[in-house]
């Protein structure tokens, strides 16, 4: 039984997609590319669960190190934060949160009460 990478819904009920819905990167578990890099650590993190309305780490990536994005491994969120926020995909999560969007992982967390400050 694979991993439930379903979506959430935004407030107006339609749905709201991860990254691996938009960019059909195929890194997601069950992906095309699995056999390649493996999978994506956006699409299984558990603490990420929820950020943003995504599922793992599906709309907070750009916050998450070791991301496959472009076909090869990512680095630390120093590394890539530039480009990322250069992605379409990052636009438009901050289009639909509005003043709900989280940037940063640890500062959903804490607000979330996952972990403390
Ligand atoms: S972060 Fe990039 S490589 Fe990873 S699942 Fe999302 S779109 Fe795919």
């Amino acid at each position: 039984m694979g991993q439930d990478l379903s979506r959430d819904s935004g407030s107006d009920g339609s749905p709201l997609r991860n990254c691996w819905e938009v960019t059909a990167c195929g890194r997601e578990p069950g992906g095309e590319r699995v056999d390649e890099l493996g999978v994506c650590p956006a699409a299984t993190c558990a603490e990420a669960d929820g950020a943003n309305g995504g599922r793992f780490g599906g709309r907070i990536c750009w916050s998450i190190a070791g991301t496959l994005c472009g076909g090869r491994v990512q680095g630390s969120w120093a590394a890539k934060i530039l480009s990322c926020v250069m992605c379409p995909f990052f636009d438009q999560v901050v289009q639909e949160q509005g003043g709900g969007f989280f940037l940063h992982l640890h500062d959903w967390l804490r607000i979330s009460g996952r972990r403390r400050a």
